[in-house]
Formats: structure tokens, C-alpha cells, sequence
């Protein structure tokens, strides 16, 4: 690792950028004008949350609080756990600890700060990680073994069915950081007796892994408002996936990153009820004059992303997007699959709901929260099998009236690459174009974003969708 990436701790250094970020909003526009040259760093990435408005800002100071809880943690007497966005972190809630998800920390570091995430992706590497492991733990991953990082206190993440590389890489760090582990069973199928039950006993042997790795009960009071307040959230997502499937959706391309980031950060706290109400009010407002989401403000074409997006510095997939006219209909990332969500109806059995009228039915809840996680809920077996990857890609992209399909992942996705292209040809044979993006989400140096651009581009024209 690169001398001056030692100088300061990740999680830190994150914080006080964002720190300062979130605060460039409360003045006025034109002292936010003033600032501009003096960030020409930053100024890729604030000027598109800015311009969301008040959700922009919203999810800035969302995700500065966010690091902030990892940075002063110890020094509130909570815990802290490495984990990963394939589990809902609001157990964690409810019980006092800190979630370090990974991916998040990968996401918004890989999209704002040009120099260090490298470094982490490398430092795995040098410490016996395999360089094919996934990238979006790897990138935030490589300084908490570096010890650039809140001192972690346990690990907890899915088992390798949902994705190996994910799995492996807790292992990897809760081996060599010398943590308490758990990893949860992921379901083998969903909505049958027999699998619930075992499920629902995981869980409990993960509530008693963490009740005694933090000396503390599960705090039951808070586990309900937790869950009374995911319903809500659940009920504002839905809302605005029905937004989405109006002509043209008025959501903005960057609302679909809010949804599933805030989501993975915050589950079941009321920031992220505050960010989807706003989310809901400027949708609301579009959608009443009829108008796109776009920047470009005009919507050619309808896109769905089937697995994740692409995190190009200073949001440039999510700029090109807006550029081409071509709305993004969401992806794996951005569904609750809570039973009030409207693409249940074709996916019957795929959904959850909460009840919080007993302790067993709150625990209950929250497992099957977690089971309809990304990955958890359709990417753990064949993809053509019912309710699996292929059933629910086909299921969304009628649901949401799209005009394409793209796939784009890490190198590290061996449980989607070992299929990706008879799913694709699946896709292609209920009319739906399917565009495979070959680079890393997360590390251009596997394919630069101008090489991505250009396939990209290419697929678009040759099959005359633009
Ligand atoms: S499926 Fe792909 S993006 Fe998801 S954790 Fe695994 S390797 Fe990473």
C-alpha cells in the first residue's frame, strides 16, 4: 500500500469529506457557487446530489451519519460488526452494534475518491485473498486488515450458496483480523415450511451469537419499532416502484441508487423514512405533470438493470443514463419484496410481511426480511428454476414495461457468470435485448469506464434502440 494511503483511516477520512460535503448545501446556492473551485475533486460527485435536491442532500448527511456511528462507535459503548449488503443490518440495530458494511463503504468510495480504493482492492490481494474475489469487499475490506478502520469486533455475513467470493472474504478477514464469526444459512428455497423453520432457527442461533459477543439482550421494544418502521418503508418504496411504471417514470435515474444504498444503511431508522418521503414528494410532483425523471428530460427508452450498476468515478454511468434518455427501471438491489410491493402478483411466494404482534412472529418477520435480501432471495441456484433470477428478471422487466435488459457485475460474480449467458439468451428469447457488461463495477482497471462506454454504445446502435 501507497505510503500516504497509510496516513489516514478509511472510515475517518470518509467521514470528514462527507462531513464537509453535507454541509455545502445549508448555505446559500451562490456560496455553494463560490465553493465549486475550491473542490474540483468533489465537485463530480456533489454537484449531481445537490441537484437532486433535498433527497440529494438528504442522503449526503444519511451516509455522513452513517460513518460517523462507525467512527464513534467504541466511544458510545456499541459494537462493531464487518457485514455485508446481502443482510439487512436493522438486527443489528435493535441490538446496539454497528454495521461496516463492506459494499457500501466500496460504493461511495469508489465514486468519490479516485486514489485509495485500489490500494484496499491490492492489499487484500498482498495478504492471500484470491484477486478474484469480489471487488466490492475488497475495496473497503483491504483497510480494515490494513487496520485503517474502526477496530471491528465480530463478522457476520451470508453463507457461500448466496455468492462464494462474498462468503469467502468474510471468512478471509474474520481469520485474519482473529473475530468472532457467524455466517447465516441462506435458505434453499423460499416459502416452504420446512426451510422457514430452519431458517428461523439460524436466525435465533445468530441473535445468541450476538447477544453474547456485545454482553447485551436483543432489545425487544426496539426490535418492534424497527420492523413498525420498515413497514413503512416498505409501503414507500412500493409506492414509488409504481411510480415507476408510469411513461415516463418521474423517478430520476439517481433515485434508484438512494433507494437500495439507504436501504442497506438504514433499514428500519427514520432516516431513511425521512429520504423516502422526499424521494416520493418530487416523484409525486413529476409524475403530476407528466414529466421524466431525467436530466435530459426526455425518456427514449426504458432500461433494467438485472443485477447491479455500474460505480464509475462521479456517478458517469448514472451521467450517461441521463445523457441517452434512458430511464433506469431499478435492479436486484432496489426490491423489498415485501408483499405490498406491486410485482408480487407474478411472483406469488416470493414476498414477506412483518408482524410484530409476538416475539416469534417479530423474529419471524425479520428472518424472512432477510431471506428476500439481493442474491439471498434469486441468485442462489439454477436461475431457471421458480422464483430464481430468470422468473423474477422476466416478471419485473413486463411489470415495469422495459425496452432492455443489462447485466453488469465484478469478475468475482461466479454464481451469476456460470449462467449469465443462457439467462441472456433466455432474456433475448422473450424480446428483451440483453446487454452483458464485461468490467467491474468497482475497479476500472479491469475495463475502463471509456472501454464500457464504447460496447455500450455499440450495443445500443446495433440493435437500433437509440
Ligand atoms: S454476487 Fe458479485 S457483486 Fe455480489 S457479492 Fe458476489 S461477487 Fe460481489
Amino acid at each position: 500500500m501507497r505510503p500516504e494511503i497509510l496516513e489516514y483511516n478509511m472510515d475517518w477520512m470518509l467521514c470528514s469529506i462527507m462531513m464537509a460535503a453535507s454541509k455545502t448545501a445549508d448555505g446559500s446556492r451562490k456560496e455553494y457557487d463560490r465553493l465549486q473551485p475550491y473542490i474540483p475533486y468533489f465537485s463530480g460527485i456533489l454537484e449531481p446530489m445537490v441537484n437532486a435536491g433535498k433527497p440529494g442532500i438528504t442522503f449526503l448527511k444519511m451516509f455522513t451519519d452513517y460513518l460517523d456511528n462507525i467512527v464513534t462507535a467504541h466511544d458510545k459503548g456499541k459494537k462493531v460488526a464487518l457485514t455485508t449488503f446481502c443482510f439487512s443490518p436493522s438486527i443489528l440495530y435493535s441490538i446496539d452494534v454497528v454495521p461496516v458494511t463492506l459494499e457500501i463503504l466500496t460504493t461511495f468510495g469508489r465514486l468519490m475518491w479516485r486514489r485509495g480504493i485500489v490500494d484496499y482492492l491490492d492489499y487484500c490481494v498482498e495478504l492471500g485473498l484470491t484477486e478474484t474475489a469480489c471487488s466490492a469487499q475488497r475495496g473497503s475490506m483491504g483497510a480494515y486488515l490494513a487496520g485503517l478502520g474502526a477496530h471491528v469486533d465480530m463478522v457476520i455475513c451470508d453463507t457461500p450458496g448466496v455468492c462464494d467470493t462474498n462468503a469467502n472474504s468474510f471468512t478471509f478477514a474474520a481469520a485474519y483480523l482473529d473475530k468472532p464469526y457467524f455466517q447465516l444459512n441462506y435458505p434453499q428455497t423460499i416459502g416452504d415450511e420446512r426451510t422457514d423453520k430452519y431458517h428461523l432457527e439460524d436466525y435465533m442461533a445468530m441473535i445468541d451469537f450476538l447477544e453474547k459477543n456485545t454482553g447485551k439482550k436483543l432489545d425487544l421494544d426496539r426490535l418492534k419499532l424497527t420492523l413498525d418502521e420498515i413497514k413503512i418503508q416498505d409501503q414507500l418504496v412500493s409506492d414509488l416502484e409504481d411510480y415507476h411504471r408510469l411513461v415516463p417514470t418521474p423517478l430520476p435515474v439517481i433515485f434508484n441508487l438512494f433507494i437500495y444504498a439507504g436501504r442497506f444503511m438504514f433499514a428500519g431508522e427514520p432516516i431513511y423514512t425521512k429520504l423516502l418521503k422526499e424521494m416520493l414528494e418530487v416523484a409525486g410532483e413529476k409524475a403530476a405533470k407528466g414529466e421524466s425523471g431525467l436530466t435530459s428530460g426526455k425518456e427514449n427508452l426504458r432500461a433494467f438493470m438485472c443485477y447491479i450498476d455500474h460505480y464509475a468515478i462521479n456517478l458517469q454511468f448514472y451521467d450517461w443514463l441521463n445523457d441517452n434518455g434512458i430511464a433506469h427501471l431499478g435492479g436486484i438491489l432496489s426490491r423489498t419484496f415485501n408483499i405490498a410491493s406491486p410485482y408480487i402478483k407474478g411472483l406469488e411466494g416470493s414476498g414477506y410481511s412483518i408482524d410484530t404482534s409476538s416475539i416469534e412472529t417479530m423474529i419471524d418477520s425479520i428472518a424472512q426480511m432477510n431471506a428476500r435480501m439481493p442474491m439471498v432471495r434469486s441468485i442462489r441456484g439454477q436461475y431457471d428454476k421458480p422464483g430464481m433470477w430468470l422468473e423474477e428478471t422476466l416478471a419485473l422487466a413486463k411489470m415495469f414495461k422495459v425496452d432492455c435488459i443489462i447485466y453488469n457485475g465484478t469478475p468475482g460474480c461466479r454464481n451469476t457468470w456460470g449462467m449469465v449467458k443462457p439467462f441472456a439468451m433466455d432474456l433475448e428469447k422473450h424480446g428483451y435485448p440483453t446487454h452483458v457488461m464485461y468490467g467491474d463495477a468497482f475497479d476500472e482497471r479491469v475495463e475502463s469506464w471509456e472501454a464500457s462506454l464504447e460496447r455500450l454504445n455499440e450495443f445500443f446502435n446495433v440493435r437500433g434502440l437509440l
